[in-house]
């Protein structure tokens, strides 16, 4: 059936415009999240970067902390007073948020293996042999200390010799005392190692990449000189090896930014860099503990949970987002498609529906005008004899029949498909309803003059079927086939045994007549469809013969179906369960609903 033109117009400009915003805003969508991603990725790695810097920022403040507390003087000579050191790390203890981290003070003497260490107990210096562990600095002391002697009187704070340096193979910090004209004592802060591993970078890993589900990375602080030494790591296996695939590195201990090394902080930047480490920042540090080539020693290495790079989580996320967002692209297109197929077949219904109200009244007008004229011949004397008045009468009560039979076969369409019909369903002889169809439609048949061929196989077994509706449904098939049957005037009824494996029997009704198109096939039981050729051929009917019949076969558990070619005829097969085979399955109910 072709829409009309108004309903194709009305499709083309709601659903093109449609499509088109939906493809729009798939683009649209496909280049924010990538944009979006961008963005995320630039987030993220600057708020790791701003994470690690702060990391570092408070892992060095405690040894500042340390360095400020005991005050140094660049210039004068107090090396005597030593006391002083002793209350001052006293005061440092009592403020401190790790008062472990110092584990012993030294001052070392300059040019001999005497040194003094700090008794906490007694809080006094007690005089010791220079400690072994101790004997790698020396080296390092006696330059450092010549230097110191040639430094100017006013030091400025960015100078290496009068500053604190911090040795991480101990670790310790060291400082040198000055002495008037020789070289310097040297006072030596040992660190705590285990409360270094086991709090201090423990709580500034909690401090600082603490998600809301624990760590949001893997945490390790390396050393770069000794592979495979871990200080620490939040996850057992992770820093050994260092991971390649970092998200982010820094050096613990800092160093400026330096054009040869280049930043000291390595954030991963760009989605499209998934490789590693990107982006440099410039920061110089706060200068108390002086940077030693030793100082690039420890490292600290983070990597995202989620699989493998940060870029790769962005990537991850941009796939989320994008599949979020194309599947609710899916939903509205899926949803259009459907409403479009809904508005569709609700406008064919509605026409099918029109042709159906001017198809039955065709059907009413025809008896209803022989009724009304043959009732006014009679009202007004035309009919004069008891001969006229009879075949008038008979007349009437046909053409009312007629009538009888078309509102019949409506009501029971409405009962069939409402599901309101009962069938009564018990073994039925199928030439009994054969005999009982092809008597109905006798006058229609012998008026067209139709050869009827009638095939059924001898003992055929009882059907299980309601006959009344059973031979309906024949007849509406014989009908058609008298209608459609053209100038071949053939009609065929054949019963027999189906060849399947089930006990059933199969009835057909065939004609040699019309045939029925391909376009038109998949439609002829679909409630008020008429074929347009049939149509304009103008013969007579409602739409509602075949959908009846496919209603009652279903009810009865049986199916019908069709075979046809244009032009040279159809054939519509009833085929229904022998009682036998289905008593088992209906003796329970033998009314079944449809
Ligand atoms: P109708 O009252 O129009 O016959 P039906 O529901 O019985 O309604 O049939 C629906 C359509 O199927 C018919 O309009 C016709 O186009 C086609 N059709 C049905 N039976 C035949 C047949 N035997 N030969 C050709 N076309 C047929």
């Amino acid at each position: 059936m072709r829409l009309p033109l108004k309903q194709r117009s009305v499709t083309t400009w709601v659903v093109i415009p449609s499509a088109i915003v939906i493809v729009t805003l798939a683009v649209l969508q496909y280049r924010w999240s990538a944009r979006v991603s961008e963005a995320t990725a630039v987030r993220l790695a600057d708020s790791l970067q701003m994470s690690l810097m702060n990391w570092q920022k408070d892992f060095f403040r405690y040894f500042s902390e340390i360095a400020l507390a005991l005050r140094i003087d660049p210039v004068d000579d107090r090396s005597g007073d030593l006391n002083q050191y002793v209350r001052r790390i006293a005061e440092w203890k009592a403020l401190a948020r790790y008062p472990e981290l110092i584990s012993n003070v030294y001052i070392l003497k300059s040019g001999t293996r005497d040194a003094l260490r700090l008794n906490s107990s007694t809080g006094r210096f007690e005089a010791e042999v220079w400690p072994e562990r101790f004997e790698p600095l020396r080296a390092n002391m006696q330059t450092a200390g010549v230097a110191f002697l040639k430094r100017p009187p006013v030091v400025d704070i960015g100078d290496p010799s009068g500053s604190w340096k911090f040795e991480p193979s101990l670790p310790a910090m060291l400082h040198a005392i000055p002495r008037n004209g020789s070289t310097p004592d040297w006072i030596v802060i040992e660190l705590n190692d285990p409360e270094i591993r086991t709090h201090v970078l423990h709580d500034l890993s909690q401090t600082y990449f603490q998600g809301t589900d624990g760590l949001d990375y893997l945490i390790a602080v390396v050393s770069k000189s000794t592979p495979g030494h871990v200080i620490y790591t939040s996850d057992k296996g992770f820093g050994d090896p260092e991971p390649a695939d970092a998200d982010g590195v820094i050096d613990v201990f800092g160093r400026p930014y330096d054009n040869a090394l280049g930043s000291p902080v390595h954030v991963f930047h760009m989605p499209s860099n998934e490789k590693g480490p990107a982006a440099g920042v410039r920061i110089s540090w706060f200068p108390l503990l002086r940077n030693e080539a030793s100082s690039l020693d420890w490292r600290l290495v983070v990597r995202h949970r989620r699989g493998g790079a940060l870029g790769a989580f962005v990537t991850e996320l941009r796939r989320r987002d994008l599949a979020i967002g194309f599947g609710v692209l899916l939903v509205l297109a899926i949803n259009m498609g459907m409403l479009i197929v809904t508005s569709h077949r609700a406008q064919r219904l509605a026409q099918l529906q029109m042709n159906f109200v001017t198809a039955v009244s065709h059907e009413l007008r025809t008896p209803l005008t022989v009724i009304i004229s043959g009732a006014d011949n009679i009202r007004n004397g035309v009919v004069g004899t008891q001969q006229q008045m009879t075949q008038y009468g008979s007349l009437i009560a046909k053409q009312a029949r007629q009538l009888f039979g078309l509102v019949e076969r409506i009501l029971l369409f409405a009962s069939t498909r409402q599901g309101r019909q009962t069938y009564n369903l018990k073994p039925v002889q199928v030439k009994d309803v054969i005999d009982v169809a092809l008597a109905s439609t006798a006058g229609l048949i012998e008026a067209g003059e139709f050869k009827v061929e009638c095939d059924i196989e001898p003992n055929l077994p009882p059907v299980n079927a309601d006959a009344a509706l059973l031979s309906q449904c024949l007849q509406n098939l014989i009908t058609n086939a008298l209608k459609y049957g053209k100038d071949q005037r053939w009609l065929g009824i054949r019963a027999s045994l189906s060849s399947g494996s089930y006990q059933e029997i199969q009835i057909s009704v065939s004609d040699r007549g019309i045939g029925i198109s391909a376009t038109d096939l998949p439609h002829i039981f679909e409630p008020f469809y008429r074929s347009p050729s049939v149509m304009a051929a103008q013969i007579s009917g409602t739409g509602l013969g075949l959908p009846l019949s496919q209603s009652i076969a279903e009810g009865m558990k049986g199916r019908l179906t069709v075979e046809s070619t244009l032009g040279r005829g159809s054939t519509f097969t009833l085929t229904l369960s022998c009682a036998e085979a289905a008593a088992p399955a209906t003796t329970a109910d033998q009314q079944v609903t449809a």
